[in-house]
């Protein structure tokens, strides 16, 4: 006989990413009944990332391994973590509906942990080699390209950053951009300029990463030639941004000109008992180390929320 689940909690947490999780160990910790809701697996941005090398005490780490371990812990705490899309949320009353696809939850307190999307180039090959050199992050995966020839793609103050990053290790890098001149602020456009083993191609688009178990070539195309070149490359880096997708809390939670949800230090927003954490918020830095941190935060302020109401 099929087991009904319940559908109401103290907690419920959209997103099982670093700070969705993280935010279910700790709100478990103190006791809490919890929901986690994802659209798409265990792990968010960190299960897609090839090695893991900035976290405090793990000097090393496949992104999988990371996320399984991340999900094995919550789920040693007997963690619900159910992998269903969020598509609205209602948080005019004090218990916090949110609705999936399949179910309607009721919580009394939710806490947002949705991350953000990256934008992508929409090529071929891109999708396929995402972990086998195609990246999104230098600074993560720039040293495994050392003494490599490796394609910046973007032309912002992130691309161009990273670009003079990869430069400092690679053996050249080519900075694609598609238009004739940079977004980025001049001091990095300078210093792109005068940097010796960069190369930069205005105009260009890349509209194929070719490969099978790894990238081998890409495919350029120019706008003001007018002509597609195919060039042999080791690894493409796209830094093209990331974009805040927050549709489905827009009509209750405050959002910053660019889309981030607005909350304070400790994760609250100006509606009470709802929390946001993690890569979908303001915030200077987005690593997992900083979205951990925000789940940790946010939990705790949900904990103290719900012990207050004693009216539910
Ligand atoms: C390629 C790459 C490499 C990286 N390398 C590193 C690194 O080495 N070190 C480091 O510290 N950081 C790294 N980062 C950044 C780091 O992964 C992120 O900062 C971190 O994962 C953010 O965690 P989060 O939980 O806030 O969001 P995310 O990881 O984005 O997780 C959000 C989760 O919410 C889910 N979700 C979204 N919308 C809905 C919805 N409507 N309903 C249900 N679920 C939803 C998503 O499916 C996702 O699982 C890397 C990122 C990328 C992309």
């Amino acid at each position: 006989m099929a087991v009904r689940q319940k559908n109401t909690a103290d907690v419920l947490i959209i997103g099982a990413g670093p700070a969705g999780i993280t935010a279910s160990i700790y709100a478990l910790r103190a006791g809490l009944s919890v929901i986690v809701l994802d659209g798409n697996f265990y792990g968010g941005q960190a299960a897609i990332t090839s090695q893991i090398e900035n976290y405090p005490a793990i000097r090393s780490i496949s992104g999988a391994v990371f996320a399984q371990q991340l999900y094995q812990q919550a789920i040693d705490l007997k963690a619900d973590i159910r992998f269903e899309e969020v598509i609205s949320v209602d948080f005019a009353q004090k218990m916090k509906l949110v609705t999936t696809a399949k179910h309607s939850y009721a919580a009394k307190a939710v806490i947002v942990a949705n991350g953000v999307k990256r934008r992508l180039l929409h090529c071929s090959g891109e999708k396929e080699l995402t972990g086998k050199g195609v990246s999104y992050c230098a600074t993560c995966d720039g040293m495994f390209f050392r003494d490599k020839n490796v394609i910046m793609v973007g032309g912002g103050n992130t691309a161009l950053e990273d670009a003079l990053f990869l430069s400092n290790q690679c053996e050249s890098v080519l900075l694609v951009h598609r238009r004739d001149t940079f977004s980025a602020e001049k001091a990095l456009v300078d210093a792109v300029m005068a940097r010796k083993n960069i190369t930069i191609m205005y105009n260009s688009q890349v509209t194929k990463i070719n490969g099978r178990h790894k990238v081998t070539s890409v495919n350029i195309y120019n706008s003001a030639q007018q002509e597609t070149i195919s060039t042999p490359i080791d690894g493409v880096f796209i830094a093209i941004g990331y974009a805040p997708d927050n549709h489905i809390v827009s009509d209750f939670l405050e959002m910053s000109p660019e889309g981030y949800l607005l909350a304070s230090e400790n994760c609250h927003t100006k509606i009470e008992g709802v929390f946001v954490a993690g890569d979908t918020r303001t915030k200077p830095l987005r690593q997992i180390i900083t979205a951990c941190a925000d789940g940790a935060v946010a939990a705790v302020a949900a904990n103290s929320y719900v012990l207050k109401q004693i009216d539910f």
